[in-house]
């Protein structure tokens, strides 16, 4: 189906993400190639160019972006913006022809995610949403047990993180409820995504408590606890924050339990089991991993591990959230 042996990324965005994580990833990926950049920043290109080889022709900023249309080199367009900017960027890549890769939170809205998903669709290119967890072993073997239940049906999970954020800095775009700020988009998502990929259910209803303790800070969100309900009676605890380094995914079972500490850094991640089994770290790097797999669906033609449906799944219910939490805790239908 392609004749590349490598597929060519563009990364939009060089921000911390793109620049400690993604590009030294590709560096390590076997099907992919950072061929491009996507920058408001000017002062930034020399050096990606000098570090990474990237030509002039490859080199985009915000406003002409839509030129990747006319380029060869690029195969895939990744999003690692904002997470308010991320629909925006999503479809300017998607309408030039482009796959789209976009980090999490999909984006801010429903509808928001439903044009990504539309847009994608009527231009013929593959999305996918940048939840790591899903292509790491460990957490994979967690996927799988919600399948063949190990210790008989699972009865509570009780995920959690976070990070002690300075909160020095109420100007940046985390704190900034238009860009998508707030723990619930940033950190929220990764309890969220993993009560539903460890159950393999999707919740019914949920209900939330937001707190925020430093408000000169954060105009957002800090912490954000929830409950979700599902209709077998299974009941979930998540809470997400900027407050405190938190990293936990417990999952209760009628025969035992297992659990993953940590369950979403970008390595280490290992588990336990009631019968003592150990759950040993994966060697290789996750972002790397993330990226051939995503790379091989695409050669392939094949659906990706996370889809931009996925994706939308989750926002639907972070909005539950942020409404049950703007009414103190009141259940939302989802
Ligand atoms: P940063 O703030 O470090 O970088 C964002 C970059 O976006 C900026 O450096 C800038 O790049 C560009 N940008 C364009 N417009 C704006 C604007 N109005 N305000 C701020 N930046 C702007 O963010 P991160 O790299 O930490 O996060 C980016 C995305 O990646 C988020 O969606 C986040 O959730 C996700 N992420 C995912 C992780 C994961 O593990 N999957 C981990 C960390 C982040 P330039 O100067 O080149 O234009």
């Amino acid at each position: 189906l392609f004749s590349k042996k490598k597929l060519g990324v563009a990364l939009v965005g060089l921000g911390y993400y793109s620049t400690d994580l993604l590009a030294p990833a590709l560096q390590l990926t076997q099907f992919c190639e950072l061929k491009g950049i996507v920058t408001g920043s000017p002062e930034k290109i020399p050096q990606w160019q000098r570090k990474y080889g990237i030509l002039d022709s490859d080199v985009y900023n915000y406003e002409n972006m839509h030129k990747l249309a006319n380029n060869p080199d690029i195969d895939i367009v990744y999003i690692v913006l904002p997470n308010g900017l991320h629909k925006k960027f999503s479809i300017v890549a998607a309408e030039a022809g482009k796959h789209v890769w976009c980090e999490k939170p999909m984006a801010v809205s429903v509808s928001e995610c439903e044009e990504m998903i539309s847009s994608c669709k009527k231009n013929k290119v593959q999305l996918s949403i940048g939840y790591r967890m899903q292509h790491e072993p460990v957490t994979q073997k967690i996927i799988e047990w919600a399948k063949t239940k190990p210790f008989g049906n699972i009865s509570k999970i009780y995920a959690e993180a976070g990070y002690r954020s300075s909160g020095g800095n109420a100007s940046h775009w985390k704190c900034n409820p238009e860009l998508g700020g707030g723990s619930m988009y940033d950190m929220g998502v990764y309890p969220l995504n993993a009560i539903r990929y460890a159950s393999g259910l999707e919740p019914i209803a949920v209900s939330a408590i937001s707190q925020n303790t430093r408000p000169a800070s954060f105009n957002v969100d800090e912490t954000m606890i929830f409950d979700l309900e599902f209709n077998n009676g299974l009941q979930a605890k998540g809470k997400c924050s900027f407050a405190e380094h938190i990293n936990d995914l417990k999952v209760d079972c009628e025969n035992g339990w297992y659990r993953l500490q940590p369950f979403q850094s970008y390595s280490g991640v290992q588990g336990v089991t009631s019968a003592g089994e150990r759950l040993l770290p994966f060697k290789g790097n996750q972002q790397a991993k993330q990226m051939d797999d995503d790379a091989l669906a695409i050669m392939n033609g094949s659906n990706p591990i996370v889809s931009g449906e996925e994706g939308l799944k989750d926002i639907r219910i972070v909005k539950a959230i942020y409404t049950s939490a703007q009414r103190n805790g009141q259940r939302i239908l989802i």
